[in-house]
């Protein structure tokens, strides 16, 4: 063994609490190997991962075919910059639109670049498609929202940590609270070009607005001109149980924004996809990136999205995400205040007087499940979207253990 290599997860630790930024407080579980819906830590022990990487991993960990892939194309050739073409970035675009519906593409890395960039294009669509007067065009957005954590980005953020002393942030930003059609509907203005809002809020804690919200902001976008921007990037890709969450709406952006999963956890890609027009008005040397669009990126996200299709994983984000909830619902528990999801996107809402969500998260921990706190109260489940009826009734059991009547 490497005489560099520490040996247990302590000493991985204290090497992360000394040298890295403190900007995470994770939960201390070293992990080392993955498959499907397990990991592995450093003492060999096996979890069952309902975080997904914040639904990243989607597919599973090292899927073999997006793994064959990717090895396939790094062996090859990894990065043109767009300086010059290559040869996986056509049938990437092709295969994502045929798959969205969408018209034009536009390839990033992370997903706060994809906001940026959407961002970007929309206010640059409203001054020289709309005539908005320069520097005077608004884009809504919604409360608790999450969309990254780039400048830009956090500057409309209302989460107190995200923002505070990170100013001055970029103006022209409106927030109105989420599934609050009155409000969304008082704050548009002949200079409104965007409303960019999640179909669910996930950082929020999976929050799904009212019945009805968003045909009636899509009418009302329609109506005003105004580009609906929907922030995809968590509950895409099949998460919801469905391609898009937007679906679910029965409605269609001008632009979604997908990310994560995207690449199924192996590289981060991301995209923009848009009608024409919006994207349209990008013209060389306005907007770019040197890892966005790269061969190695698009070979790894036209696997990604091929097993998705392939092998059914929507279909069973949609059958496992309702099991899920059902048996989750059957605990009995005086500590759970509500059992709330759309597909495989879950969460478990504690009373407050149940101590915080985080204690539970650990105790899961310590039953073999690992599963994110959000928001002091939410435990928020989202495993790979290859899980079976088995590994759910098991999660089940220790979620059961965990928050059922027994004191821990
Ligand atoms: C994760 C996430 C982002 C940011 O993506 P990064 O790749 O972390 O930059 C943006 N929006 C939503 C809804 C997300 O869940």
């Amino acid at each position: 063994m490497n005489a560099h290599t520490p040996t247990t997860a302590d000493s991985l630790i204290a090497t992360e609490q000394e040298l890295g930024a403190h900007n995470y407080k994770p939960i201390d579980v070293v992990l080392t190997k993955g498959e499907g819906v397990w990991v592995w830590d450093t003492d060999g022990t096996k979890y069952l991962d309902c975080l997904s990487a914040y639904s990243a991993v989607n597919q599973g960990h090292c899927h073999p075919r997006i793994l064959e892939a990717m090895i396939a194309q790094a062996q090859r050739l990894t990065l043109t910059s767009r300086a010059f073409r290559n040869d996986q970035l056509a049938p990437f675009y092709e295969e994502l639109a045929a798959l969205t519906g969408s018209h034009k593409i536009l390839p990033m890395n992370s997903g706060a670049e994809a906001v940026e960039s959407a961002i970007k294009a929309v206010r640059k669509w409203g001054y020289e498609v709309r005539g908005v007067a320069e520097n005077q065009a608004e884009i809504i957005v919604c409360s608790n929202n999450f969309h990254g954590r780039t400048i830009g980005v956090v500057g409309f953020s209302t989460d107190p940590t995200a923002r505070s002393n990170f100013g001055p942030f970029a103006p022209g930003f409106k927030v109105v609270p989420f599934g609050d059609l009155t409000a969304f509907e008082a704050a548009i203005t002949p200079n409104t070009v965007g409303f960019l809002v999640e179909p669910i809020q996930g950082e929020a804690g999976v929050l799904i607005p009212p019945q009805g919200y968003f045909p009636a902001v899509r009418k009302l976008c329609t109506e005003n001109g105004i580009t609906l921007i929907l922030d995809e990037i968590q509950t895409g890709l099949g998460r919801t149980g469905r391609l898009l969450a937007e679906s679910h709406e029965e409605i269609e952006a001008d632009v979604t924004l997908i990310g994560k999963a995207l690449s199924g956890g192996f590289y981060p890609v991301s995209a923009v996809l848009s009608n024409t027009e919006v994207l349209g008005v990008l013209q060389p040397g306005q907007h770019g990136s040197t890892f966005g669009g790269n061969p190695l990126a698009c070979a790894i996200a036209r696997a990604a999205l091929k097993v998705l299709v392939e092998e059914g994983m929507i279909e069973n984000s949609a059958e496992m995400g309702a099991y899920f909830m059902e048996r989750l619902r059957e605990i009995r528990s005086n500590k759970v205040h509500e059992v709330r999801g759309r597909g495989l996107m879950l969460a478990v809402e504690l009373h407050p007087e149940a101590g915080g969500a985080r204690r539970y998260c650990e105790a899961l921990r310590r039953k073999g499940v690992l599963a994110k706190d959000t928001h002091e109260t939410t435990i928020r489940i989202a495993p790979p979207l290859v899980i079976n009826s088995d590994q759910v009734d098991w999660a089940v059991e220790q979620f059961e253990a965990v928050l059922g009547g027994v004191e821990i």
